[in-house]
């Protein structure tokens, strides 16, 4: 057996669904990720643009100068279990959504473990010790483009990687090494066809023509990193998610036919928004602390959870805003309980 194919057996005994290698350079998909930039469609998400982070994404041996090879690796998660995926904005709901990836508990901490335990893998097996960086999600370099280029899937048009086997509910991460390893062929098969079934079926036309999508659009974007007010125009769209959203990934029939991870959610997919807007400020951090929820702080998670009160259509949550609203010291909470009490109340 060759010394990458005992990476990649090792990579799969320690949970890896799958694991492909590939040059350093060049950056696969560094000018559409320039363009996506220039656009501004990332947002409010300017350490995505500074200098330091635009450079290692060209050059990933700004992270680690002797880097030789990419080691992809993807890891899968369950999809969600019952999102209708042309949910109406204004369906009645007494429960809120949590993205399928949220439910778990944080995957960077679980796949950086796992990417220590592979460069432990490596060192035995290069009988010395190799070096290494460890990406989990947050470091700037590339990671659909190098999964790719390492042949384990296609850029859907929603911008995700799809593995052909395990669809795009997977999570990427990267072990860079400076060893010298026979790149794998990249994936060249086109997955998506002419289909353009996540386009239409997103709810704010966030998904653009080259793939990529403009998160000032997106509600991932913007009830999870997003620290102000949801932009008006979008939160009818929003619909009962406070967390996320797994539209354009329910809808595409490459999901519909994945292999899907066994693993047992940490949290509830679809908490009551009455008992989640209760919550004090600890009982938030002992629910969500361990979870991608936490991301997006007390105040975020409130304001999505009034929102989603909003687009209820239940008047019973009137009285509940109308005695928050009184108290709410929170701005960007407030507007969004204003918001919502003019959606019940019939006016908006
Ligand atoms: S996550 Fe939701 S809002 Fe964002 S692109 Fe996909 S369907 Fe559209
Ligand atoms: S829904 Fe269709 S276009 Fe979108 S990612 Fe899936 S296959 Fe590609």
């Amino acid at each position: 057996m060759s010394l990458k194919a005992k990476i990649k057996a090792g990579a799969l005994s320690l949970g890896f669904a799958d694991c492909g290698f590939s040059n350093v350079v060049p950056a696969p998909g560094i000018e559409q990720y320039q363009g996506w930039l220039a656009r501004g469609q990332h947002a409010a998400m300017a350490y995505l643009a500074d200098e330091r982070a635009v450079t290692a994404r060209s050059d990933p041996r700004v992270l680690l100068p002797s880097c030789r090879t990419v080691i992809s690796l993807i890891t899968a998660y369950p999809p969600p279990s019952s999102e209708s995926p042309r949910a109406k904005p204004n369906e009645l709901s007494v429960t809120g959504r949590i993205a399928a990836f949220a439910l778990l508990p944080d995957y960077h901490g679980v796949i950086k473990e796992r990417l220590v335990e592979l460069a432990k893998i490596i060192n035995e097996l290069a009988g010395y010790e190799v070096e290494s960086y460890a990406c989990v999600d947050s470091a700037p370099i590339l990671e659909g483009g190098y999964a790719q280029q390492a042949g384990l899937g296609w850029i859907g048009r929603n911008s995700l990687l799809f593995h052909p086997k395990h669809g795009s509910w997977t999570n990427l991460s990267e072990l860079l090494v400076n060893l010298e390893l026979e790149p794998d062929l990249p994936f060249e098969e086109e997955g998506c066809g002419a289909c353009q079934i996540c386009v239409l079926a997103c709810p704010t036309n966030a998904i653009q023509p080259d793939r990529s999508i403009d998160a000032r659009r997106c509600l991932s974007y913007l009830t999870i990193e997003n620290r102000n007010e949801i932009p008006p125009e979008f939160r009818r769209a929003m619909g009962a998610r406070i967390f996320g959203c797994d539209t354009c990934q329910s809808v595409c029939p490459v999901n519909k036919k994945a292999e899907t991870a066994a693993l047992v959610p940490a949290i509830e997919e679809s908490p009551d928004l009455a008992e989640s807007f209760r919550l004090t400020e600890g009982e938030f951090k002992q629910t969500y602390r361990r979870t991608p929820v936490w991301r997006a702080k007390y105040s975020g998670f409130r304001r999505n959870v009034a929102n989603a009160m909003g687009n209820s259509g239940r008047q019973n949550f009137v009285p509940i805003l109308e005695a928050a609203l009184k108290t709410e010291s929170d701005t960007i909470v407030a507007d969004s309980i204003d918001w919502a009490l003019s959606k019940l109340t019939g006016n908006l």
